[in-house]
């Protein structure tokens, strides 16, 4: 599928719930949000139908997203569905890996390729602070990320540093990550929903901290990227085990290179993080739509994706669904 500004879509995130087992401050607001009811999420049916009918018009990965994906009951069945009756070869998977530990050979074994792992920081105060949540949540994260990997998953983790929350956690997280052979990435963080009473840390003033601790810095060719397809920009540092990879969805806009849509967990068809627009194929899914009629909805709108965000200065465009709704 082409968009109208000529850029190809072919990776299709689908969010599997609105609900999560954390709440992070700065995703979900203090008291939880409304939940859609039960009856309004697509089925695992419905959603390997949509996903189907989205392969066949040209989307090659999928990402399964949420709310947290693994509190999706029936993921397993998803997963398998999506490859054996769409034929995706890659699928991956962003998570907090709570409740990974007992799940990751599983998944693994039905044909998850790869998974993400969100983790802003070591420390469990801060980690209690963060996700408003108390207990093991962080032990059972660290956990998950070793199942992962004797699984034998391809794993990243995901940080979005925030001034005077976790900036203590930035050099931590990176021995962790070279510690367990895998990339890191470090996300800016993005003006949606909850996020607005925490200050981004941006990508250039990252580097500039890294390379205080670890000498000069070099963006790493195309060819030779820890992840050559998505928007992170990987630099390698002169001391450093590895690639450090970084997300500037603000500071340096990707959207000319964007390749994706996204599909909720309410059957909406999302096309751009900042605007609300898209069009709901629930309905028409429901109402017993032909596989080409759902084709031709999907096209149409693919057809208008926004030519990219303006977070920075179209502020009141923003969708006002929080980022555990929409499916980050
Ligand atoms: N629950 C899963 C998780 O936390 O990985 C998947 C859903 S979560 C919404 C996906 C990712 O979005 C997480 O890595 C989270 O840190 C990130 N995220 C949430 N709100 C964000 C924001 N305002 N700006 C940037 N990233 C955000
Ligand atoms: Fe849940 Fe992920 Fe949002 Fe945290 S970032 S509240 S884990 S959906």
């Amino acid at each position: 599928m082409t968009d109208g500004y000529g850029r190809e879509i072919d990776y299709l995130r689908i969010s599997l719930t609105d609900k999560c087992n954390l709440r992070c401050s700065y995703c979900m607001p203090r008291e939880g949000i409304r939940h859609i009811e039960h009856g309004d999420i697509l089925t695992l049916e419905e959603t390997g139908r949509l996903a189907r009918i989205m392969a066949e018009l040209g989307i090659r990965r999928v990402r399964l997203t949420g709310g947290e994906p693994l509190v999706r009951r029936g993921i397993t069945d998803l997963i398998k569905i999506l490859r054996e009756e769409c034929g995706f070869n890659e699928i991956s998977m962003t998570s907090n890996g709570v409740l990974l530990a007992d799940m990751a050979e599983g998944l693994y074994d039905v044909g998850l390729t790869d998974i993400n792992i969100s983790l802003d920081t070591l420390r469990e105060d801060c980690f209690s602070l963060i996700t408003r949540s108390e207990g093991s949540g962080l032990i059972c994260t660290l956990d998950g990320i070793d199942s992962a990997l004797e699984a034998g998953l391809r794993v990243k983790l995901n940080c979005v540093p925030m001034r005077g929350i976790n900036e203590e956690d930035i050099i931590p997280l990176t021995e962790y990550a070279a510690d367990k052979g895998v990339s890191i990435r470090f996300i800016e963080l993005m003006p949606i929903g909850c996020a607005g009473s925490f200050e981004r840390i941006s990508t250039d003033e990252l580097i500039r901290r890294l390379e205080d601790r670890y000498g000069a810095s070099t963006p790493v060719q195309c060819s030779m990227k820890a992840d050559d397809r998505g928007p992170a920009e990987y630099y390698t540092f002169q001391e450093y085990r590895g690639q450090i990879g970084f997300i500037s969805p603000i500071s340096h806009k990707f959207c000319d290179r964007c390749r994706r849509i996204r599909l909720t967990a309410g059957g909406f068809l999302k096309l751009c993080l900042q605007y609300p627009d898209g069009v709901d194929l629930k309905i028409p899914l429901r109402n017993g739509a032909r596989d080409e009629e759902l084709k031709k909805l999907i096209a149409d709108a693919v057809k208008v994706k926004p030519a990219s965000h303006s977070f920075d200065t179209l502020r009141d465009t923003i969708d006002k669904r929080r980022m555990v709704e929409i499916g980050g």
